[in-house]
């Protein structure tokens, strides 16, 4: 089975109506996108499918929990990923993938949900991934980077030093 294949919808045989799945998203998931900014995050998709022969319709309602170091203390952070979608889709000459607008060429026969899954998610995430108060970070970390990034812009660092250190 191909790794993505549970994020794949097929849609020929459907009945007209409405159909509804639960995609599960896991940590898994995000390793097939060298892209992705996001690692570890579980949940689920709830998909609902309204099919006829001439043109469907798809809302996805996303609710995932993301794990993330804070950006500041590199504590873990859980933030909610929640986030919901509508998508258009009509039969065409060719395949073209819009926004909230899908055409489909003759010969698809299912909807790939992956990259649209992962869209969601990242437009989900919270635009500072940090504690919400820099006294929530942990104190010895900070303290940590600090005196690092000292000591860095003191010294002008000689990159043969560097590659003979990885020796
Ligand atoms: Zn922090």
């Amino acid at each position: 089975m191909h790794p993505l294949a549970l994020y794949k919808i097929p849609f020929t045989g459907l009945k007209t109506g409405k159909h509804e799945f639960q995609i599960d998203v896991d940590q898994e998931f995000f390793t097939h996108f060298p892209e992705s900014e996001i690692e570890d995050a579980n949940g689920v998709v709830d998909v609902v499918l309204n099919y006829s022969e001439t043109n469907m319709v798809l809302h996805l309602k996303m609710n995932l929990s993301w794990k993330v170091p804070c950006g500041r203390c590199l504590e873990e952070l859980h933030f909610d990923l929640q986030s919901y979608e509508r998508i258009a889709i009509q039969y065409g000459e060719e395949t073209e993938i819009g926004d909230d607008l899908w055409i489909l060429g003759k010969n698809e026969i299912e909807l790939d949900l992956s990259q649209t899954i992962l869209e969601m998610a990242h437009l989900a995430r919270p635009s500072n991934q940090v504690h919400d108060n820099e006294s929530d970070c942990d104190p010895r970390m900070l303290a940590f980077f600090k005196s690092d990034s000292n000591e860095k812009s003191n010294k002008t660092i000689d990159p043969r030093w560097d590659a003979l250190k990885n020796l």
